[in-house]
This record gives structure tokens, C-alpha cells and sequence, in this order.
């Protein structure tokens, strides 16, 4: 492998491959380190709705192909509460935008292919990665791979390695600071092989909790659960999650389908940002400087559209010298985060059942909220336009 790059990217996730490949339409060399192999990654079921910009960026990179001819596009949703549904139509209320329903892992897979098609390296099961000297001009990063130890030369480094990457922790103490909120609740998503029950998404507000109802493929159906944040998975046979569901979304006229169960996770609902984005040559992204809880379906469209304003930056610094995006890279999208942070809190709150609600105030302003969401166009602009994405 090149032992000098001109970007040293860590993690093959969502941002760490766009970026990746954004960097070679411009001709700028990358070498990705992954710590998991390709067939892991390639298997990791996580989010699967697509802002338009989102989806719009992977067509304009020549990697949409499969996206186009397979990808569910979704005009609207539906919020569910007191058994009743109600439309939120995107097209109508944001000048025709829409989403597209394509999972996380399928992306993965289209940006692999694509990045093995280029003859760009893009190293998997690289161990121990270290960032070194990212505040000098000529950062590093030191790896193990089939028990050799290895030296990557670099220009910059991006650290896409997700929460539980390396990256934001070789920034020293005192440069970034932490804002954290931790939901008491946690959601259980099951996939399921049975075709959707509804053409839409349903959200869907209950005195026992909150559930989603979702898909991936018209085969294949996602469907979370408000849980505890901790709850064990044990705990969870399939048929009492099939009956919960069927409780959460009872509604006259509409039923739910089941299917063998193929998935089953937790996932903690936390809002995270870490500031700025940078140190020295060192570039954050994705989710190892920001996580967002699941209710807005904004983690994944927030990577790629940090690491789409890196590229830029990037690309004018190799072409010119000029270091003005680079140097606004973070406020540009601590502006983007933040307004996602603030969209889904607001529909976490909306949506979720509110512990320690003894006099059931909470679930009156809920009730009063979701009410005011689908009978005032205005209130239901805001919730399309931020669904659909700003910008
Ligand atoms: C369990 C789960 C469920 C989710 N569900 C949803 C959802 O339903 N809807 C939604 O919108 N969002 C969801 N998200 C969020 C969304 O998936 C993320 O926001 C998105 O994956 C961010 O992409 P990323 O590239 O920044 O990070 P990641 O996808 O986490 O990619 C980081 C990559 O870096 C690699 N890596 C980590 N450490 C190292 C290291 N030391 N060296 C080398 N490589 C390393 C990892 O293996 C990984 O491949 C979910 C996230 C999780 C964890």
C-alpha cells in the first residue's frame, strides 16, 4: 500500500466512503483504514431514510444506480395517535421534495463497489489506529494490518469512525467541548421479512410508548419500539413484540403484517455534539462528533453532508492553496447539526411517552402539539420541510 497519502481516512461508514469518493472525482488520493471487515459492514442495518440532498449527492457521484432503480420514494408520512392517522404530504408543503427509503447497508455496499472500481485503497480489518501529529503539517497515522506495522504519511486526516472511533479522542484535553442529552428511553428495531403493512412511514404516538413503523425494500419491513434505554433483548421474544406493535398501532380498518424476524437490537437515544469539528489537519465527521436521536432520521444524511462541505474545502486547498472552506468547515456545519439536534428533540418529545408523568401533563401538551401538527398547514410545513432536509 502507498505509505503517503494525500488523505488519511479512517472508517468506511456512510461519511468515511463518501468522502472518499467525492475526493476522487476531484483526483485527490485517499487511502480508507476500516477496523471491520467488508462483509460486516456491508450487514450493519442501521438507519435507511435518505434526505433529497442525500440521495440527490449519491446520483450526482455516479453511485445512485441501484438507488434509483430500487429506492422507495416517499411523499409523506403518517402520524398516528389515538388510533387515528394523519397525512403529512412532503410534496404539497415543500414544493414537491420527497424522501427515499434505501437502507444504510445498501448504501454501504453501492459506495464499496464503487470505491473498489476506482483501484483506491480502502483497507479493511486495520487494527489500532493511531492519529499522530494531526496539528502539524504533516499528520500520520500509525496502523497494524496482518500483524505489521504501519506508517501512513498524510496532508490531512478525517476521522469518520463513528462514535466509538479514535479520532475525537486524539484531540487533546481542553480544544473540544461536549454537549450531551441522554433520552431515558431506547428503541427496539426488529426487521422483518414481510412486506409493509402501509406504503408510508407511521409514527405513531401511544400511552404505552412510541412505535415506527418503517420499511427498507417491499419485502422487507422495519418496525422500533420505545423500550427502556438498557432493556434486555431476552426479555423480547418475538411474540410479545408482535403484540406491543399490534397495541401501539391499533387502528380501525388497518392491521399490522407479520414475518419472520431476521434482526432484533436496543439503540439508546442520545443527542451529542462535540466542538469544532477540527484540530489542526485533523477533520471530524459523521457520527464521531455528533450523534442525533433516530426520531428525525437525520444521522446519516448529517455525515454526508459534513463530509460533502470537507471535500469542497479540500479540493480548493489542493487545487489552490485556498484554506477558506477548510477554515469554516466547522461553523458551516454546527449550523446544519445543531438545527437537526433541535428537530429531533422536537419530535422526540412530541412523540414518545414521557416517564415519571404521574398527572399526565406531559402527554396532554403531546396530545395538544400533535393536534396543532395536523390541523395548521404552517405547523405542518415545519415538521415537512425539516423531514425532508434543510439546504
Ligand atoms: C445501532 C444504530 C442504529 C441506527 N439507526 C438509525 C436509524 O434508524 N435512522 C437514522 O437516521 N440513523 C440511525 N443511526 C445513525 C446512523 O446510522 C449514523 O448516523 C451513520 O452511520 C453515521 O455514519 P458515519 O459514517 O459517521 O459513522 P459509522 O456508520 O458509525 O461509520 C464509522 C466507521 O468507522 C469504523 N471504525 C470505528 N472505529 C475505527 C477505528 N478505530 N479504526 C478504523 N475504523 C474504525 C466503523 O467500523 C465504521 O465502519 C443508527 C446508528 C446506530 C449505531
Amino acid at each position: 500500500m502507498s505509505e503517503r497519502t494525500q488523505v488519511g481516512i479512517v472508517g468506511a461508514g456512510p461519511a468515511g466512503l463518501v468522502l472518499g469518493h467525492l475526493l476522487h472525482l476531484q483526483g485527490i488520493h485517499s487511502v480508507i483504514l476500516e477496523h471491520r471487515d467488508r462483509e460486516y459492514i456491508e450487514k450493519r442495518v442501521r438507519a435507511g431514510v435518505l434526505e433529497q440532498g442525500t440521495a440527490d449527492l449519491l446520483l450526482e457521484m455516479g453511485v445512485g444506480e441501484r438507488l434509483e432503480r430500487e429506492g422507495l420514494v416517499h411523499h409523506g408520512v403518517e402520524l398516528r395517535f389515538d388510533g387515528v392517522g394523519h397525512r403529512i404530504p412532503f410534496d404539497e408543503l415543500t414544493g414537491g421534495k420527497g424522501i427515499t427509503i434505501y437502507g444504510q447497508q445498501e448504501v454501504v455496499k453501492d459506495l464499496i463497489a464503487a470505491r473498489l472500481e476506482t483501484g483506491r485503497e480502502l483497507l479493511f480489518e486495520v487494527e489500532d489506529v493511531r492519529p499522530e501529529d494531526v496539528d502539524s503539517d504533516s499528520p500520520r497515522l500509525r496502523f497494524r494490518r496482518d500483524g505489521d506495522e504501519h506508517e501512513l504519511q498524510c496532508d490531512f486526516v478525517a476521522g469518520c469512525d463513528g462514535f466509538h472511533g479514535v479520532c475525537r479522542d486524539c484531540v487533546p484535553d481542553g480544544i473540544l467541548t461536549y454537549r450531551e442529552r441522554v433520552y431515558p428511553f431506547g428503541w427496539l428495531g426488529i426487521l422483518a421479512e414481510v412486506e409493509p403493512s402501509s406504503d408510508e412511514l407511521i409514527y405513531c404516538h401511544h400511552a404505552r410508548g412510541f412505535a415506527l413503523h418503517s420499511m427498507r425494500s417491499p419485502e422487507l419491513t422495519r418496525l422500533y419500539l420505545q423500550c427502556e434505554p438498557d432493556e434486555p433483548l431476552e426479555d423480547w421474544p418475538d411474540e410479545r413484540i408482535w403484540r406491543e406493535l399490534h397495541a401501539r398501532f391499533e387502528s380501525p380498518g388497518w392491521s399490522l403484517k407479520e414475518g419472520p424476524i431476521i434482526e432484533k437490537g436496543v439503540t439508546p437515544l442520545r443527542s451529542f455534539v462535540a466542538e469544532p469539528m477540527q484540530h489542526g489537519r485533523l477533520f471530524l465527521a459523521g457520527d464521531a462528533v455528533h450523534i442525533v436521536p433516530a426520531t428525525g432520521a437525520k444521522g446519516l444524511n448529517l455525515a454526508v453532508a459534513d463530509v460533502r462541505v470537507l471535500a469542497e474545502g479540500l479540493s480548493r486547498w489542493f487545487s489552490n492553496r485556498d484554506d477558506s472552506v477548510l477554515k469554516a468547515y466547522s461553523g458551516r456545519c454546527l449550523g446544519r447539526v445543531w438545527h437537526a439536534q433541535y428537530f429531533a428533540w422536537w419530535m422526540t418529545q412530541m412523540l414518545h411517552r414521557m416517564p415519571d408523568d404521574e398527572d399526565g401533563f406531559q402527554a396532554h401538551l403531546q396530545r395538544a402539539q400533535l393536534n396543532h401538527v395536523v390541523s395548521s398547514r404552517a405547523a405542518a410545513t415545519a415538521l415537512a420541510e425539516n423531514y425532508v432536509g434543510v439546504g
